[in-house]
């Protein structure tokens, strides 16, 4: 039996990852719950799975939560919640499925805790890679990746030498303005960039899906995941997001890990893998229906993104911190129809070159960073600028 910690069990990859557990009660159990003010979709959940923790941002949500639920669990609030369920006694592995740089603290915590981490929160690792890698390593814990790229090149390398790995092949989907030129992009709206042509997910990660910032943050996860060389990381465009993403190897071999787009294969592999298990209603793949695979070159001047997130990758030390935060808080007012769909890159890039790179920032400066950058991109707006 492994108990889980599920940190942002609300969002998209919180509820996939309650409906796998739900499959499997013999393997799975739900210790820890924590999400964010969505009670509807918590009630559902807590109730159903009825973990120990449950943790909510503020005592307000919890009032309201508390009437729903059919039995009594030990109530948290806030970051020091989150917190709270990712190390929480009995949990064996924390799914760590919030969206942003919140994430931080709560994973450190939880691998400072020996729990392993299965990590869909990809802005952590960005944002202080070399912190949650050393921490990993000193607590000797596993870090499992979500991220189905990640998932993919996990499962190739599975009984791989490490150092016969010449090459790793992210690949992406495109987005929802991939059939578009630039010139088209200038006034796109809110609504038109959360139209995912594959996937359906939260609203940061599908704009980030948009202007290829999420496989900018895909580049600098794989980077620490697989602990390879910006060098030795290609991204390629295709469109049909049924290879997950490739491994090359020295004899020139490439590895594919291959399924129609379902989130819960990957979260399924974190928690249970090498062991496969089956998961009700997800499609087989049927090459026969699909017909044609494509491929493209993933152009850093169609997508500025892109090349930034590898130059900041290459920048190294604090400088993620900075793409990771500019990013966050652009994502958020596009979101919040304060800012057009390009200004995003703009803002990002103008964030990096206004840094001074902090070789081996600690977390107290990655924290410091973080609200700096964001701190200045809001002011500038309430400015006017
Ligand atoms: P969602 O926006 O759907 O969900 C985010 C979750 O985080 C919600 O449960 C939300 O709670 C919670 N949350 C946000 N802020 C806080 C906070 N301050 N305190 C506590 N909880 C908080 O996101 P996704 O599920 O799409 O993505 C989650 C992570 O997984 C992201 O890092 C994303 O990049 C990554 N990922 C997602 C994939 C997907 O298919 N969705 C694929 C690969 C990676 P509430 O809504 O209750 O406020
Ligand atoms: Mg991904």
């Amino acid at each position: 039996m492994k108990r889980i910690s599920l940190i942002g069990g609300t969002g998209s990859i919180g509820v996939q990852t309650c409906d796998v557990i739900e499959q499997h009660p013999d393997l799975f159990e739900l210790e820890a719950y924590a999400f964010g003010t969505n009670v509807e979709v918590a009630t559902e959940w807590i109730n159903r799975l009825r973990p120990k923790y449950v943790s909510a941002t503020s005592i307000e949500v919890l009032e309201q939560l508390k009437p729903r639920l059919t039995y009594e669990p030990l109530y948290f609030i806030g970051p020091e919640g989150l917190k709270e369920c990712a190390t929480a006694e009995r949990a064996d592995i924390v799914v760590t499925a919030v969206v942003g740089a919140v994430g931080l603290e709560p994973t450190l915590a939880a691998i400072q805790a020996g729990k392993d981490v299965a990590l869909a929160n990809k802005e952590t690792l960005v944002t202080a890679g070399h912190l949650v890698k050393a921490s990993v390593k000193e607590h000797g814990v596993n870090l499992l990746p979500v991220d189905s790229e990640h998932s993919a090149i996990y499962q190739c390398l599975n009984g791989e030498r490490r150092e016969d790995v010449s090459k790793i092949i992210l690949t992406a989907s495109g987005g929802s303005f991939r059939d578009r030129s630039r010139d088209e992009l200038a006034d796109v709206t809110v609504e038109d960039a959360l139209n995912h042509p594959n996937w359906s997910m939260g609203a940061k990660i599908t704009i980030d899906s948009a202007t290829m910032f999420n496989k900018g943050l895909e580049v600098i996860e794989a980077h620490w995941l697989f602990d390879i060389d910006y060098n030795d990381i290609e991204v390629i465009l295709h469109r049909e997001s049924i290879i997950h993403s490739m491994v090359e190897f020295k004899d020139a071999t490439v590895m594919a890990q291959l399924g129609n787009p379902d989130m819960r294969g990957p979260i399924l592999y974190a928690l249970s893998g090498p062991k496969r298990l089956e998961i009700e209603g997800n499609k087989r793949l049927n090459l026969k229906e699909i017909g044609k695979l494509h491929f493209e070159e993933a152009d850093f001047n169609r997508y500025p993104a892109l090349r930034l997130a590898f130059e900041a990758g290459r920048a190294g030390g604090s400088m993620p911190t900075v793409l990771n935060a500019a990013n966050e808080v652009a994502v958020d007012l596009f979101l919040n129809g304060q800012i057009a769909f390009l200004e995003i890159e703009r803002f990002v890039e103008d964030a990096m070159a206004r840094h001074e790179v902090i070789a081996e920032p600690t977390l107290a400066q990655i924290l410091e960073v973080d609200r700096a950058v964001r701190q200045q991109i809001q002011q500038g707006i309430e400015g006017g600028e």
